[in-house]
């Protein structure tokens, strides 16, 4: 017999969560214009643009480190071409260096090259251009190559319609890998550029935006401007952007504590009428989202240049540096673009496989903005985030490394995105200390400032903030797959309670969540909650309740990714009172039960005849044995609800022969007509079986289960 083990166990108070809440940053809670969306990916990327080139990994490209990018190059609204120039400075990393090699698409046709000013030979071939240097460089030494190049650049580059304002644009999208679509460079995430210049020289009555200020405007004589943009911030390769439209600007400043110069808003905006009227209370958000992101997350990164939007013909944004790409200023979407400015631009993923360094982060941010700035909508975007993060209870947030290249994994809304918050939602939550939380979140960001990180760089920085060991959380959640699936049993003697949590995943990959967990007992005129650590897939507590509990609900507020979220608010009456849940409740016609099984309860109460093994936490001697024979064989086939392959499993493994039989299934519409009725053979306590109504029945619905000689009647919501 084995005691639990003291702190492992231990109850919070109510008020303990109130003071935590308490603890949160200030913010002035704000008024949307309407209320937020967070249905939608808020992005588009290079795919949804079908560009024609791919990643590329050839090792000449890393024998150098790019300085700095000038970008001199003539566009308009009415086409995807592009015609100009492109200086890269570079420092030589690996010598000696006797061949420049950089990235462009083939379809577009380079002219001439210099190198340190002398025109040289080059290739063009495979989407890059090779450039044999006439004496080798070496290391540290710098070279400065000049690409004259133009015509009709790949999908990175695209001239469209925006049907709604009815205006041409020119805009370019390269995340992840469609720079080299229209302008001569190196897409390695790993080397930022230290600053970039794009001068881009259009019509007069067009605008065009890019990166960083505004130094200056030339008019020449034969109808043509240029727009001359410099910023002085590392910047990677596919933050650099143009577009070109008949814009007009609209400018605001937000005013962030602690900052003696207020940060600039520059907005370019289609001049159509009626579009700043439209857009203007949706983009004045940008101000309070800003002044809290800088009191969370540490001084706005480009403080010293601007932030800005430019719109462009698609639905979503692009979180191009100092100024985004965006479709539509809905508040969630400038939300999340704003995050990226410090979560993806100044502090960038390292490799592709660690886009969550990117859009985890970002989506996060957006979320902490609507927590801050418009709490009532915070409970309905995490529990839609979550919900949304397990439509994928196979996948992974790390982008396993065959799928690198694929930028519709990268790009996974439930992965990289939903799931991706989620982790730092339960980080939070492990931490149980906001201060931490933040500070933790400050000094990742001061510390990667400008560069690249990994996951486990985030890893290491939470470490060492917190004092804790993160590795099996970032082993179970970032790198392994899916989410925990939780079943309570408990029973109440006196003032002791036994609640016996078994954890099944929603993945063969990760057979287990080592995560804390919370459970609310309530009793009448009242409630606690109790956080308890689950290092077992069945473990069983024991908690002194001076009350008479009459339900419990599992996560009651949410703070872990879990497959149980359907049967919040789903309490659960005394042991035996309930023999089936149903959820989720409201459904869509797709809804799951679960025999909570009176079977296992009688065999509790028979051993707590023995309070010492009630009180053993040792879940070995409460329930059946070996934890992971109460798992009803692979997860993957309990999810599927087909109940001849849970059958499959031995009975033998089941704490009695009891507890398995065949279960019916009816469902009755409002009008009381059977619309549905199965028999579920062989039923497995605890297991999950699915049921597909379709468009059998809508509204409130009963449906009847008759397992043995007992029959209960549940109602359910279908909409
Ligand atoms: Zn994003």
């Amino acid at each position: 017999m084995k005691k639990e083990i003291p702190g492992t166990l231990f109850l919070l108070l109510l008020c303990i969560l109130l003071l935590t809440a308490a603890a949160l940053p200030a913010a002035a809670q704000i008024r949307l214009p309407c209320a937020p969306s967070f249905r939608s990916l808020p992005e588009v990327h290079g795919q949804s643009r079908k560009s024609l080139t791919t990643l590329n990994s050839n090792p000449l490209l890393l024998d150098y480190d790019v300085k700095f990018y000038k970008l001199d190059v003539e566009a308009d609204d009415q086409s995807d071409h592009i015609q100009g120039n492109v200086t890269i400075l570079a420092r030589v990393r690996n010598n000696p260096l006797s061949e420049f090699v950089v990235e462009l698409y083939d379809g577009l046709v380079v002219d001439r090259v210099l190198v340190n000013g002398q025109e040289m030979p080059f290739s063009h071939a495979g989407n890059e251009i090779s450039i044999p240097l006439s004496s080798p460089l070496g290391t540290d030494e710098m070279l400065e190559a000049q690409i004259f190049y133009g015509g009709k650049t790949g999908g990175g580059m695209v001239n469209e319609i925006d049907e709604y304002w009815d205006i041409p644009v020119t805009s370019t999208l390269s995340e992840p890998f469609y720079a080299k679509d229209w302008f001569p460079c190196k897409e390695n995430l790993g080397d930022k550029a230290d600053s970039v210049h794009v001068f881009i020289t259009t019509d007069y009555g067009l605008m065009a935006a890019s990166n960083g200020i505004l130094t200056g405007t030339t008019y020449f004589p034969n109808g043509k401007v240029r727009y001359e943009w410099k910023s002085r911030y590392p910047i990677d390769f596919y933050l650099i952007s143009i577009a070109v439209a008949d814009y007009i600007e609209y400018d605001i400043e937000a005013h962030p504590a602690g900052l003696s110069s207020p940060i600039l808003i520059q907005n370019f905006l289609y001049d159509r009428p009626g579009c700043l009227e439209t857009c203007r209370e949706l983009i004045n958000v940008t101000v309070p989202i800003m002044e809290l992101y800088c009191d969370l997350f540490g001084p706005y990164p480009f403080r010293e240049e601007k932030y800005g939007h430019y719109m462009w013909p698609w639905g979503g944004g692009m979180e191009h540096q100092t100024m985004t790409g965006m479709g539509t200023f809905e508040f969630s979407y400038v939300a999340h673009e704003l995050g990226h400015s410090w979560f993806g631009d100044y502090v960038t993923c390292a490799t592709w496989q660690d886009i969550w360094i990117n859009e985890g982060f970002a989506t996060f941010a957006g979320y902490l903005a609507t927590e801050n700035l418009a709490p009532e909508y915070a409970a309905g975007e995490r529990t839609y985030r979550f919900e949304s993060a397990m439509r994928e209870p196979d996948g992974s947030v790390y982008v396993p490394a065959g799928e690198a290249d694929n930028d519709s994994r990268l790009f996974n809304f439930s992965l990289s995105y939903n799931k991706g918050m989620a982790l730092l939602y339960m980080i939070r939550f492990e931490l149980q200390d906001d201060g931490l939380f933040f500070r933790t979140l400050r000094d990742y960001v001061a510390r990667y400032a400008g560069n690249v990180a990994t996951g486990m760089d985030f890893r290491q920085v939470l470490e060492e903030t917190s004092g804790m060991d993160f590795s099996g959380f970032f082993d179970q959640w970032y790198f392994g797959a899916g989410y925990p699936i939780y079943a309570i049993d408990w029973e109440q003697q006196d003032q002791t309670l036994m609640l016996t949590s078994t954890q099944t995943t929603s993945s063969a990959i990760t057979t287990l969540f080592r995560m804390p967990m919370e459970y609310r007992l309530f009793y009448p005129g009242g409630d606690t909650t109790v956080r308890v650590y689950q290092s077992a897939n069945v473990k069983t507590y024991t908690f002194d309740i001076p009350h008479a509990v009459d339900s419990i609900q599992i996560d009651p507020d949410d703070h872990v990714l879990n497959g149980i979220a359907g049967l919040k608010g789903n309490t659960r009456s005394k042991s035996g009172a309930e023999m089936v849940s149903v959820y989720p409740n409201p459904n869509d016609g797709h809804l799951s039960f679960r025999l909570i099984g009176e079977a296992g309860a009688d065999k509790v109460k028979e051993r707590s005849e023995d309070p010492s093994e009630v009180r053993s936490g040792n879940p070995s001697e409460v329930r059946s044995g070996n934890p992971s024979e109460v798992r009803s064989g692979n997860p993957s086939e309990v999810r599927s609800g087909n109940p001849s392959e849970v059958r499959s499993a031995d009975p033998s493994e089941f704490p009695s022969g009891e507890q398995r039989a065949d279960l019916i299934v009816e469902v009755f519409n409002g009008l009381g007509q059977r619309v549905y009725v199965r028999r579920f053979g062989g039923c497995v306590p605890w297991s999950s079986y699915s049921i597909e109504l379709g468009d059998l029945a809508r509204g409130i619905c009963f449906v009847r289960f008759s397992y043995g000689d007992r029959t209960e009647i549940k109602k359910i919501i279908v909409e």
